[in-house]
């Protein structure tokens, strides 16, 4: 099915954009879960964001192989009626920059994420060491100059989970009030639309903490109020089931913001499809 805006023909597609399976090394998801879970939905097209660490104490740390990478979606694209994507989530520390650029520019991605998970060294998911002796201001304000170091890199494609740090801060601090910390975020959006880079919708706050969607509607609506067009979606699947997750929820909700279409990428080329 096509659609016409601008005279440009849109293929409308449901997606999933992160993903990930056994491989991230940080679940037991197996590629035939994930991929039926995506059929389950009526998913079209799924990108594997496999995570990529150089972070010696990280879960994730010495799993990312680009020939297991390629195979398992080889087989995936072998056995299912699905479009699957060669997807990367690399996590963002600066002391890891060189690496970085050379897994980037070694292997034949078609959309690279970048994610802060580090703020200054220390892991923000362990909440004792990042928020204990911590202001709200300090923590937030921390976690989106380090998003707009990420975002400076030039490296990705995409930013995922751009407000990730509430999944915890939440907890600290109650809940995350965006408009708090407009100036520092209001930096960031600029800087993706300038770059064309692609904002991530990601459902997994709404089974966690937070309880609500990464980023935050209002960073949502800031950004569209800038002028940022490129948006996509991903679960952040890490177990069976969790592919697609509320995804008719998301796309109900960019629909009505007025976003007509979603970024897809191949070989970090972007594509738009209608949503
Ligand atoms: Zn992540
Ligand atoms: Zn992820």
């Amino acid at each position: 099915v096509y659609i016409i805006i601008n005279k440009v023909k849109y293929i409308k597609m449901r997606i999933d954009y992160h993903t990930h399976t056994k491989l991230s090394g940080d679940n037991t998801q197996t590629i035939d879960e994930l991929c039926l879970s995506a059929i389950e939905k009526e998913i079209e097209e799924i990108c594997i964001t496999e995570h990529i660490d150089f972070n010696p104490g990280d879960t994730c740390y010495g799993h990312f192989n680009w020939e297991s990478h390629l195979k398992n979606i080889e087989y995936a694209k072998s056995k299912y009626n699905l479009s699957v994507k060669y997807g990367a989530e690399i996590d963002y520390q600066p002391q890891y920059y060189d690496n970085i650029k050379e897994i980037i520019s070694s292997c034949d991605f078609d959309y690279i994420m970048g994610s802060a998970h580090y703020v200054d060294d220390v892991i923000v998911f362990n909440h004792d060491d990042y928020f204990i002796n911590k202001d709200m201001f300090t923590a937030y304000n921390r976690y989106f100059e380090t998003e707009l170091e990420i975002i400076k890199t030039g490296f990705f494609d995409g930013v995922s989970h751009f407000d990730l740090i509430k999944r915890w801060g939440s907890r600290f601090y109650g809940s995350f009030q965006p408009e708090l910390f407009e100036g520092i975020i209001t930096e960031c959006l600029k800087e993706i639309i300038q770059r064309d880079m692609t904002l991530e919708i990601n459902s997994s706050g709404i089974r966690q903490d937070p309880k609500e969607f990464y980023p935050h509607p209002y960073i949502v609506r800031l950004y569209k109020k800038l002028g940022g067009e490129n948006i996509t979606f991903g679960s952040d699947s890490h177990n069976k089931n969790q592919t697609g997750y509320n995804i008719d929820h998301i796309y109900k909700f960019l629909k009505e913001e007025g976003f007509k279409q979603l970024t897809t990428y191949s070989k970090r080329k972007k594509i738009c499809v209608e949503i």
